[in-house]
């Protein structure tokens, strides 16, 4: 066991691309732990080299971690367990959270070592609204799966966080345009990198930017919440049902424009029943 440190879990977060901005107290943990759990050993050991020391790593990840997890959480009743992810901060958009759990369960002390988050560093960036928001992770990639979910969040009152990646950028943003109306949004790329760059916009200003030519790196998309809307036209609710009709049968169809669009569902489903007709 390591004399200067609690036995524990200990859940470190590490730079999203410059290696500065590892924290006194991130090192400190990496460098005394008796093993740490990483995503991608290449990946951590890069920032052991940096560290100047070699880490004791153990792997843990989506294709082993039911597996090792038991073993993990038995060290930690004796001897001190960090948790890293390839960046940023473990549990967000990456594993971790049932080792917590279970660590939890076991009684033992869990620490957190907070530092870099793409999303919260992208919300910085934005200057998109601040006190309230929602962090949506990646949006599902197939093209139905992502149009429910973007329908689910439509009346959120709140500035939504995602993240994507460069080929499937611009389809992303027209599927928002589409399902949220045309907001105000960035595209927060290569954050903390020598190629960091966030450019806002609408959101079908920017799918239009990006549709060419897709970006390269690690991007992050912020869109504002909704605005105070002027009341849905008949056009608009049309429009809004016609594409719900394509992924859902007339009551459904009709509840999710309701909600989005704040209109009454049973006019919408008259409505529904005439254009399915
Ligand atoms: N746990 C990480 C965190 O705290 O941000 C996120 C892990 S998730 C698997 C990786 C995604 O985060 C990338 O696909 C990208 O969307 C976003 N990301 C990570 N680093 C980034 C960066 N430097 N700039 C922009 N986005 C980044």
């Amino acid at each position: 066991m390591n004399s200067t440190l609690t036995p524990g879990l200990y859940i470190v977060a590490t730079p999203i691309g410059n290696l500065g901005d590892l924290s006194p107290r991130a090192s400190h943990i990496l460098l005394n732990a008796d093993v740490v759990a990483v995503e991608d050993s290449r990946v951590t050991a890069g920032l052991f080299r940096h560290l100047g020391a070699k880490g004791r790593m153990t792997p843990y990840h989506d294709h082993n971690a039911d597996a090792v997890r038991p073993g993990l959480v038995a060290r930690m009743a004796s001897e001190v367990v960090a948790l890293v992810s390839d960046a940023g901060t473990p549990l967000i958009s990456d594993p971790g959270f049932k080792l917590v759990r279970d660590a939890r369960a076991a009684g033992h002390a869990v620490t957190t070592i907070p530092g870099p988050c793409a999303g919260i560093a992208a919300l910085t960036l934005a200057g998109l609204p601040t006190d309230r928001f929602l962090f949506m992770g990646f949006l599902p990639s197939k093209q139905q799966a992502r149009g429910q979910v973007i329908a689910e969040i439509a009346a959120v009152r709140a500035t939504l966080v995602f993240y994507e990646s460069g080929p499937r950028l611009s389809a992303a943003l027209a599927a928002l345009a589409e399902g949220l109306g045309d907001r105000e949004a960035a595209v927060a790329r290569e954050i903390t990198k020598k190629f960091e760059e966030c450019v806002t916009g609408s959101l079908s200003e920017l799918s239009a930017r990006y549709a060419d030519a897709p970006p390269r790196g690690e991007i992050v998309i912020v869109v504002a919440p909704p605005g105070e809307a002027a009341p849905a036209s008949e056009a608009d609710a049309d429009s809004a049902l016609a594409e719900a009709l394509t992924r859902l049968p007339p009551a459904k169809a009709a509840g999710e424009v309701a909600k989005r669009l704040g209109l009454d569902r049973r006019e919408l489903y008259a409505r529904a029943m005439a254009l399915k007709a």
